[in-house]
């Protein structure tokens, strides 16, 4: 073992390296490796040690040491540190993959993932299941009005208050252009349509504030309940034909289904 066998350690500085292109830091490895072969079989099987051999050891034994904390600490920290980078980017693109970029509320498939999940582990109990969804009112109005920037905030502050509002154990989701759905396990249709209530009245005085004005958003909300382990689809179907009837009413109500 020789000093050119530092040029080893430089191995996992170079992989690491984010200016060098993939082929440049595969040739900077290699070669460095095949450098090292060669000067390793040159020395072999060229002439012995002479008089200074004690002293060539000495040398030989700190090239050592610092060979064996270049591969016993720094490619362990490097690895480590590139390790937690790409769990953090994986977790990252999971989150991006499941959420609405304007609201930071679920996507819609996230949550018909997140049904299929809960049709499956109530199916055999019968509890019931509770969808609120519910429909800004006169939204292309208030784009007309105070602009898309203004509505694309109403969106976002209509989502913190559903959001807060509802039970952790729900999923919520922006389920269309300013369509919100919440999904509530083991919730009977009172308490679904009671949480539908205490969301609406809580959008309707709760003013967004923009440019210095007030901007009250309201919503017209449709509940619908399963203790079948049937679709989504059909369900938010129920929970629509009850919003639209709520927007030929006049709006900002809520509308349930009657209760056999
Ligand atoms: P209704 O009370 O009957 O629901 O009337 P509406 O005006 O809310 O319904 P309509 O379907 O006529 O208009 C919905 C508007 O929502 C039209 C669309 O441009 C707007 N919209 C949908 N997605 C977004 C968004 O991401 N940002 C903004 N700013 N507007 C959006
Ligand atoms: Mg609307
Ligand atoms: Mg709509």
């Amino acid at each position: 073992m020789r000093r050119q066998v530092l040029l080893l350690a430089l191995a996992p500085v170079l992989i690491v390296s984010g200016r060098i292109g993939t082929w440049t830091k595969q040739a900077l490895v290699i070669l460095p490796v095949l450098g090292v072969l060669y000067l390793d079989h040159r020395y072999r099987t060229g002439p012995a040690l002479g008089s200074a051999g004690a002293e060539r050891r000495a040398s030989i034994e700190r090239v050592r040491v610092v060979n064996l904390l270049a591969l016993g600490v720094v490619t362990p920290l490097l690895l480590f540190h590139y390790f937690r980078i790409i769990t953090r980017q994986q977790a990252s693109r999971i989150e991006a993959s499941i959420r609405d970029p304007l609201t930071a509320l679920f996507n819609r498939r996230h949550a018909s993932e997140c049904w299929s999940k809960l049709v499956s582990a109530r199916s055999s109990q019968g509890l019931p299941v509770s969808v609120v969804l519910f429909d800004l009112d006169h939204f292309k109005r208030i784009n007309d009005e105070w602009g898309h920037d203004v509505g694309d905030s109403a969106l976002r502050h209509s989502a913190q208050l559903v959001a807060q509002e509802a039970r952790s154990s729900g999923v919520v989701c922006r389920w269309g252009g300013e369509e919100f759905l919440a999904i509530q396990p083991n919730t009977p249709q009172a308490a679904a349509a009671a949480f539908a209530e205490r969301v609406r009245e809580k959008l309707a005085t709760t003013p967004l504030v923009a440019g210095g004005k007030e901007l009250v958003v309201t919503g017209t909300f449709g509940v619908a309940c399963d203790s079948t382990a049937g679709s989504l689809d059909a369900l938010v179907d129920r929970a629509d034909k009850l919003l639209y009837e709520g927007k030929r009413a006049g709006r900002n109500r809520v509308l349930s289904e009657r209760q056999p």
